[in-house]
C-alpha cells in the first residue's frame, strides 16, 4: 500500500505474470482510475471498496493479455469506460492466441469505449493523468504521467534496469528507444517510475544506468 499526501496509489501485482495494476484515487472526491486490471478483479474491487473509491476510467497501457485480461469483468462491475489506444486493437482481437501461449482461458475482449491519444488528460477527481503515446513494445502502448505527483506508470515500455521486449507481434525496438528517449527521459529525473512488472525506479537512475537505452 502506498499513499502520499493527496494521492491514493495502490500497486497490486495481478495474474500469473505479475502485471502491476495501479489504482489511483483522489482522497478528496473518491474518484479513481484503474490501470491494467489484467486479472484478480476481486482483489482490485476489495481495494476500491476499502478506500471507498468510484472508478471513472479503466486504462489499458497495451493489449497484452496480462494487462487487459480482467478489463471486461471490471467494467461489468464498475460501469467505467475502457480507455486504450486504437493501434493495439489487433492484439485485443487475438486474445485467444495470447491465452494459448500462456495456457489460460481466453478472456473477453473489452473493446475500446474511449480512444487514447497523445496529450489526453484523464482525471480522478482533481488528480491529472497525462497520456503519452510510447509505441515500441506494442504499436499502441501508452504511458501515464502524473505531473503534480511526479509519477509515471510506464506499462511495459520501461523497466528497472531493462526495457520492454520487442520480439512479439507489432514490437519495434527502434520505436521503443525513440519513445523512451523522447517522451520518458524528457520527464524530471525525480519522477518515480512504476513499470508494468517488477520494482519501481526513477527516471534519473534509468537515464544514467539503463543498459538498453541510455539518455
Ligand atoms: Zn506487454
Amino acid at each position: 500500500m502506498q499513499s502520499t499526501a493527496g494521492l491514493i496509489h495502490e500497486v497490486l501485482p495481478v495474474g500469473m505474470l505479475g502485471c502491476n495494476c495501479s489504482i489511483l484515487g483522489d482522497p478528496a472526491t473518491r474518484e479513481a482510475i484503474v490501470v491494467d486490471p489484467g486479472d484478480d478483479i476481486q482483489e482490485i474491487v476489495a481495494i476500491l471498496n476499502r478506500h471507498k473509491l468510484k472508478v471513472k476510467t479503466i486504462v489499458i497501457t497495451h493489449a497484452h493479455i496480462d494487462h487487459i485480461g480482467g478489463a471486461h469483468k471490471l467494467r461489468a462491475i464498475t460501469g467505467a469506460p475502457v480507455y486504450m489506444n486504437q493501434s493495439d486493437t489487433f492484439l485485443a482481437e487475438h486474445l485467444s492466441t495470447q491465452a494459448r501461449w500462456l495456457g489460460v482461458e481466453t478472456p473477453t475482449n473489452p473493446g475500446i469505449d474511449t480512444l487514447a491519444h497523445e496529450g489526453d488528460i484523464l482525471r480522478a477527481g482533481l488528480k491529472e493523468v497525462h497520456v503519452l503515446e510510447t509505441p515500441g513494445h506494442t504499436p499502441g502502448s501508452i504511458s501515464l504521467y502524473l505531473p503534480t505527483e511526479q509519477r509515471l506508470i510506464a506499462g511495459d515500455t520501461l523497466f528497472k534496469g531493462s526495457v520492454g521486449r520487442t520480439d512479439l507481434p507489432g514490437g519495434d525496438s527502434a520505436a521503443l528507444a525513440r519513445s523512451i528517449r523522447a517522451k520518458l527521459y524528457a520527464l524530471p529525473d525525480a519522477t518515480i517510475v512504476y513499470p508494468g512488472h517488477g520494482d519501481a525506479t526513477d527516471i534519473g537512475t534509468e537515464k544514467r544506468s539503463n543498459p538498453f537505452v541510455r539518455a
